[in-house]
């Protein structure tokens, strides 16, 4: 498979290319030429890894070949070594500022010829190789740039680097975010506590793995799982960071639609369950309240038998909204199932969650819902005993609306 290294020998003297070639055809491949026209078409056409150039010949010199060479870039990295009779300084000097790699005076030693010219092929071999490689580390950063989304900052977070791929998902150009802080993508939505646990991670130079969401330079926004650490260089210090994203959009929005009443929009009851679950442990821990609400619409049924179950679907839906907009934004909403609501109230006794259910009543009472339709509705309260099964207290709120609808409906209970 690999070939011998071609040496072309250039010398108008017909016995002197013969007894250098005798002496190098056991490790290389030669070529001959008797002048430097001939000479520059077979370096053109045939490319050998070395040239042994005599400096003394007709018409075109050996100093010419060599600018020639060096003049054309698709040859001048091709090494070449005068080989000549010409041995005062002037001429030595002279051949090395036009680039040779040595320079050998006639009559040469053998076996110094030989050594030099191996250690010569060896060198371009090697220095060929290593522009192959450059070449393809290159080829596959700029492969990486495009499909990979990471930024790398410095120890402040100052953005130095940013791919292509994270430009595209920010919709910017690179100058956009190049010597800004990361934190002007930051989306409102992923909390402060998660950043600070970010930088108390990475500024132990430990890797950080997270779902966050980014806030676009368009107004849209992106999840991702960022996996961002610390930046080590060859000499072994922390110089910075490297963030990579992965885009989760597709498996945030499944989450999502796993977690959402398809009609109200609100939480579905898996997802208020799993809520509840972990608002009660959070109570106990620190000693918090917690209260629940469930709502009924009081005589529901009869918008579907009167409207039709279109405007029926379109009365839950506004009682959802006003729901949603009525409680605080560490409050739960979510459907129970038919026209029944739940909302979890976290940091709040029973005494204060009457005093939502009573602003929720009297918002869905004051409320004219589509088609003109009035409707009130009923609310069980029940605050959450430290200790009690969830399904006790669902049981107690469920009670305390079962009295709220026996003692007249349109009102709020607490149990
Ligand atoms: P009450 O005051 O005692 O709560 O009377 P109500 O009519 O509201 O209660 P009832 O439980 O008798 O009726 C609830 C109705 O809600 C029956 C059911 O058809 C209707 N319903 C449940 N889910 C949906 C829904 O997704 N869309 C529509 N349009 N109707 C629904
Ligand atoms: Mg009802
Ligand atoms: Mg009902």
């Amino acid at each position: 498979m690999s070939q011998k290294p071609v040496i072309l020998i250039v010398d108008d003297e017909p016995i002197n290319i013969n007894v250098v070639a005798e002496l190098l055809s056991d490790r290389y491949t030669i070529k001959v030429a008797t002048n430097g026209i001939k000479a520059l078409e077979i370096i053109q056409n045939q490319k050998p890894d070395l040239i042994l150039l005599d400096i003394h010949m007709p018409q075109m010199d050996g100093y010419d070949v060599a600018r020639a060479i060096k003049s054309n870039p698709s040859i001048s990295e091709i090494p070449f070594i005068f080989l000549t009779s010409k041995q005062d300084n002037n001429s030595i000097v002279m051949g090395f500022k036009l680039g040779a790699s040595d320079y050998i005076t006639k009559p040469f030693n053998k076996e110094e010829l030989h050594v030099r010219v191996d250690n010569h092929i060896h060198a371009h071999l090697l220095q060929r190789e290593l522009n192959i490689t450059l070449e393809q580390s290159k080829n596959n950063l700029k492969i990486i740039d495009s499909y990979v989304a990471f930024v790398r900052t410095d120890l402040e977070g100052i953005t130095l680097e940013v791919s292509s791929r994270m430009c595209r998902y920010l919709h910017c150009q690179p100058e956009d975010i190049i010597g800004k802080k990361m934190n002007i993508v930051r989306s409102e939505s992923t909390k402060k506590e998660i950043y600070k646990r970010l930088w108390g991670t990475i500024k132990n130079k430990e890797t950080y793995v997270v779902e966050i969401e980014n806030k676009n330079f368009n107004g849209t926004t992106n999840w991702y799982r960022a996996t961002i650490s610390p930046h080590i260089n060859i000499y072994n210090k922390h110089i910075g960071y490297m963030a990579f994203y992965d885009n989760i959009d597709e498996k945030v929005e499944v989450k999502r639609l796993s977690e959402t009443d398809k009609l109200t929009k609100l939480y579905n009851r898996a997802k208020i369950d799993t809520l509840l679950e972990s608002e009660m442990e959070r109570a106990e821990r620190y000693g918090q309240p917690l209260s629940i609400l469930m709502l009924d619409i009081d005589f529901f049924k009869s918008i579907n038998d009167n409207y039709g179950h279109h405007i029926g679907d379109l009365i839950l839906q506004e009682f959802a909204a006003i729901l949603q907009k009525g409680v605080r934004k560490v409050d739960f909403a979510g459907r129970w199932g038919g026209e029944e609501f739940l909302i979890i109230s976290p940091n709040t006794d029973s005494r204060q969650a009457s005093i939502l259910a009573e602003k929720l009543r009297l918002s869905i009472e004051k409320h004219t819902f589509s088609n003109g339709i009035k409707r009130t509705s009923s609310i069980g309260i029940a605050q959450y005993d430290i200790n009690e099964e969830s399904s006790a207290l669902f049981k107690r709120a469920d009670d305390a609306l079962y009295e709220a609808k026996k003692s007249g409906r349109n009102k709020v209970v607490v149990k």
